[in-house]
């Protein structure tokens, strides 16, 4: 895994917030609760792409019942480190979820908006049921009114990098969560 102390992003130094032993025990953790409850049931996962690959291709493999899994794709921050405050669709779903068990899987909400608009995109295909995961939770940034069935780890309004998640781009490879420098303390 690339795990490097510090990483130099867009000229920007960040170090590491959630270590790859942290993200492993609290994802092998959701995998299970996820199992528990879905025993019988063949969800489906939809992975918002592209933050959530790497977090969803973990969090399956610790989902040890039948499931499938499909991806949208969404509008991101652009190169910014702020949220634009719109959300755009740039691909939709493949499968039929009417009558299925879906298990959205985000990388993490900040205001709340791609989430909410999300689930009530979702909703309007007739699924069984829809339970939402995100690996990280800005909880005190969010104001729109979302429900989040299971949260990896809820953290401070500061912006974060790796394990999926990029700055403009890059970073997604990283094994482990990393914070812009100085805004840890
Ligand atoms: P929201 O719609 O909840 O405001 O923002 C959710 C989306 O914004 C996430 O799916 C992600 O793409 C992006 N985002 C929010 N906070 C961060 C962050 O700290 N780092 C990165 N890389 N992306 C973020």
């Amino acid at each position: 895994l690339y795990t490097p102390e510090t990483v130099e992003c867009n000229g920007e130094t960040f170090n590491i917030y959630l270590t790859k032993e942290e993200l492993e025990a609290r994802v092998a953790e959701l995998g299970s609760e996820l199992a528990e409850k879905y025993k019988g049931k063949n969800p489906i996962f939809i992975g918002v792409l592209n933050g959530a690959y790497i977090f969803l291709s973990d969090l399956m493999r610790q989902v040890d019942i039948p499931c499938e899994v499909d991806f949208l794709k969404l509008s991101s921050y652009g190169d910014e480190k702020v949220s634009s405050g719109e959300v755009t669709d740039l691909k939709d779903i493949d499968a039929d979820i009417e009558g299925r068990n879906v298990v959205l899987v985000e990388d993490i909400v900040d205001t709340g908006l791609s989430m909410k608009y999300l689930v009530d995109k979702l909703q309007k295909k007739g699924p069984a049921s829809i339970a939402t995961v995100t690996l990280l939770h800005k909880t005190e940034a969010t104001h729109h009114d979302v429900q989040l069935d299971y949260v990896g780890f809820p953290i401070p309004t500061l912006f974060v990098l790796g394990y999926g998640l990029d700055y403009a781009q890059e970073g997604r490879n990283l094994g482990q969560i990393y914070i812009l420098d100085g805004d840890a303390d």
